[in-house]
Parts: C-alpha cells; sequence; structure tokens
C-alpha cells in the first residue's frame, strides 16, 4: 500500500479514496481477493495485481466491476490507464516554445 503515499503528493487532491465506500477494506477488497486469489492483472493478464480497479470508471463497486491490475508494481498497467484517461486533456495544451530571443549588441 505504501507506493501512493510515498509518491510525491501525486493523489492528496484526489477525490477517489474518498468515494470508495466504507465497506471498501473490509468487504469489497477482501471479496475480489477471494474471487481473484492470484490478483490476475485485468489489463495484462499477468498475476500480481496491487490496485483493484473499477473497469468502467464511476461509482459501480459491484465485483463485477472491479478487477485488479498492477498499479504500484511492473509493469504499471494501471497507470498507463489512467494517463491515458487523463493526457486527453493536457493534450489539448498548445506546446508554447519560444525561441529565446537574442539581443546582439546590447551591451
Ligand atoms: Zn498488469
Amino acid at each position: 500500500m505504501g507506493c501512493v503515499a510515498r509518491m510525491s503528493g501525486g493523489w492528496s487532491g484526489s477525490q477517489r479514496w474518498r468515494r470508495l465506500p466504507p465497506n471498501w477494506r473490509s468487504e469489497i477488497r477482501p471479496a475480489a481477493h477471494a474471487r481473484n486469489p492470484d490478483h490476475i492483472c485485468h489489463l495484462c493478464g499477468q498475476p500480481g495485481g496491487d490496485y483493484l480497479d473499477h473497469i468502467n470508471p464511476g461509482d459501480d463497486h459491484s465485483p463485477e466491476n472491479l478487477d485488479w491490475a498492477h498499479d504500484c508494481l511492473p509493469p504499471h498497467c494501471h497507470r498507463y490507464k489512467s494517463s491515458a484517461e487523463g493526457n486527453a486533456a493536457q493534450r489539448a495544451k498548445p506546446g508554447r516554445r519560444r525561441p529565446s530571443e537574442q539581443h546582439p549588441g546590447l551591451r
């Protein structure tokens, strides 16, 4: 679990934790573990997923919508998924690259 906390504040403003139901840790996560004890990652198909992912983003916490993914652990499948979702917004920004102006002979 430590990975998220150790990340330099990347998740501190995230709403995601707040949206998790109160029984997330006590029931939902253990139930997902029981269904998939190897934590097979639904993104790459390899075992060892450390993150219980919502397949359809949102507030659907039903078992059918939850599956494991690699987040802190390589190959970090879930991060690629999240960054793909986030990049759509970032790509709208124009890359502003000003050629640095030279003032020859200014002195
Ligand atoms: Zn994976």
